[in-house]
């Protein structure tokens, strides 16, 4: 396990010396002390990406790209390892780890490693006697700070399209999950990939993510975070007007209409809430029901709810694990009297499970509450298994629900009829959504949102754009031609 900070293809401590303890959530134990960056290790890494810049952006594309393709074999010859470091650091069961995190990881380092070679320019029909074309250059050192849901794949959404564009990058894990990234990063430098290209930094927040932010060698900063922390991320990059992305918190509508297939819907609205303990951005978070099939669907889905395993995430069994810190199952939990103060009604869940094997741990039950659309609980983010439910009578008023809150990323429907479902999804306010489905997610679709939710994509051709600036280029082809306006 690495455990120190990876700059210029060496692992190496801190230099105030410091370190952080990154916690097992199943027990609250202590996993490893990992070095924590300050300033002047951003500097160190800030320098080493710059000097690796301008071999590594001439490179041929293919060759770029042949990196990416080995690191995606050497995490899937990696899988089990990086499965069981993922679950011990996050709280994710792995069973997951092992089906989904790991999978997607390696499946979108080599997505993007197809993609290298094929950012292609264009030529652009100007006037006669000239010849203007635009290329696609990369941005440069590209600051890269993450959160702690989903450690492992974000390090690969983020890396991987930076690197195929051909910059730098010095990446900030959350201070509560380092392990994952800190694994890849060694595996990049057993595959050849050249000292300096890529620089990770477990540390602080405020410390290290916000001097990511400020840096004056940086060109962009992509975030992956709260909206709040969003908002400062911002401020920070206006010193050198850095190009910024943004992927914020959600508050996913999941939208259930009358003629809905009600067996899909219970499974699809439990894997959207409870899948990672609810922890993700497009969390399924808000279940919006047709008032005729809101009995029924409620007593199947609270039944589903009641069934899910819950245990130590590195038992194979385990379909739900613990939250990632105490500190946050705290908020989770605070949720609940929140909700009750507004005349919310706790149906399931709503308190850490009655097991002593879990009792050291930061579990919560699945909890499901009915609750007003306008209730804080509806409208702010909980970030944990935690559902509210309302109800509905005409599909303007499930539309009016569902784009009710300030955020913009996922949300989905449920519906037999075609028509309704093209309808409403086009007015849905969301970067994406989902029909008969949710949560799915592929290196080839673009991710992102609008309002509070961010800007910016991940995933796709979309990221390219993110991660590259275009030159335009004339060329006057025609020595006939004044090389002035004709006055
Ligand atoms: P967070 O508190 O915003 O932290 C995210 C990252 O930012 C962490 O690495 C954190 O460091 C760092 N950070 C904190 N303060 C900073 C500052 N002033 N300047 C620069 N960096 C700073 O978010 P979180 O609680 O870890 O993650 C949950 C949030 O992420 C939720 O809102 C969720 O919706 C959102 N999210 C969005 C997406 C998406 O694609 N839209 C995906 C996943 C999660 P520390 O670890 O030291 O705090
Ligand atoms: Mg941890």
């Amino acid at each position: 396990m690495q455990t120190q900070l990876f700059i210029d293809g060496r692992f190496v401590p801190a230099l105030s010396g410091e370190t952080l303890a990154t916690l097992n959530p199943h027990d609250n134990s202590e996993i490893a002390q990992v070095s924590m960056a300050g300033r002047a290790d951003i500097d160190r890494a800030v320098d080493a990406a710059k000097a690796a810049f301008p071999k590594w952006s001439n490179m041929a594309a293919a060759d770029r790209g042949r990196l990416l393709l080995k690191l995606a074999d050497a995490i899937e010859a990696n899988a089990d390892e990086l499965a069981r470091l993922e679950s011990l650091d996050t709280g994710h069961p792995i069973r997951d780890t092992r089906n989904l995190d790991v999978p997607r990881t390696a499946a979108t380092f080599r997505y993007f490693g197809g993609m290298a070679d094929k950012i292609e320019g264009s030529v652009i029909p100007v006037e006669a006697g000239f010849l203007n074309y635009m290329t696609r250059e990369p941005v440069g050192i590209v600051g890269q700070v993450v959160p702690w849901n989903f450690p492992l794949m974000f390090t690969s959404w983020k890396m991987a399209p930076a690197l195929a564009a051909g910059n730098c990058v010095v990446m900030k894990p959350a201070e509560l999950t380092p392990l994952s990234s800190l694994a890849i990063a060694e595996l990049m430098a057993e595959v050849g990939f050249p000292a300096g290209v890529v620089n990770v930094l477990p540390g602080l927040g405020h410390v290290a993510g916000q001097y990511i932010a400020e840096h004056p060698d940086i060109s962009k900063v992509a975030f992956t975070g709260s909206t709040a922390v969003g908002r400062k991320i911002v401020q920070a990059s206006s010193g050198n007007l850095k190009k910024v992305q943004l992927e914020l918190g959600g508050k996913g509508a999941n939208v259930v209409f009358s003629d809905a297939n009600l067996d899909a819907v219970v499974q699809g609205s439990a894997f959207g809430i409870f899948h990672n303990q609810g922890q993700a951005c497009i969390a399924a978070s808000r279940l919006i029901v047709h008032e005729s099939v809101a009995d029924e669907l409620l007593e199947r889905f609270i039944a589903l709810a009641r069934s899910i395993k819950i245990g130590d995430p590195l038992d194979p069994s385990t379909e739900m694990g613990p939250l990632t810190s105490q500190l946050h199952r705290d908020r989770v939990l605070s949720y609940v009297d929140i909700a009750r103060e507004q005349g919310g009604r706790v149906l399931s869940g709503g308190k850490a499970p009655d097991l002593a094997a879990l009792a050291k741990g930061c579990y919560v039950e699945p909890t499901i509450v009915a609750a007003k659309p306008t209730d804080r609980v509806a409208q702010e983010e909980v970030f944990g298994p935690f559902v509210t439910v309302s109800t509905f009578s005409s599909d303007e008023e499930a539309l009016a629900i569902a784009n009710g809150t300030e955020y913009g990323l996922g949300a989905g429907l449920w519906t037999q009829n075609l028509q309704r479902a093209h309808l409403v999804a086009r007015q849905l306010r969301s970067g994406m959504v989902w029909i008969n489905c949710y949560k799915r997610v592929s290196p080839a679709s673009p991710f992102g949102g609008v309002g509070a939710s961010g800007y910016g994509r991940e995933m796709g051709f979309e990221v390219m754009r993110e991660y590259t600036q275009p030159k335009s280029v004339w060329v006057n082809v025609d020595a006939n031609i004044p090389p002035y306006y004709p006055r």
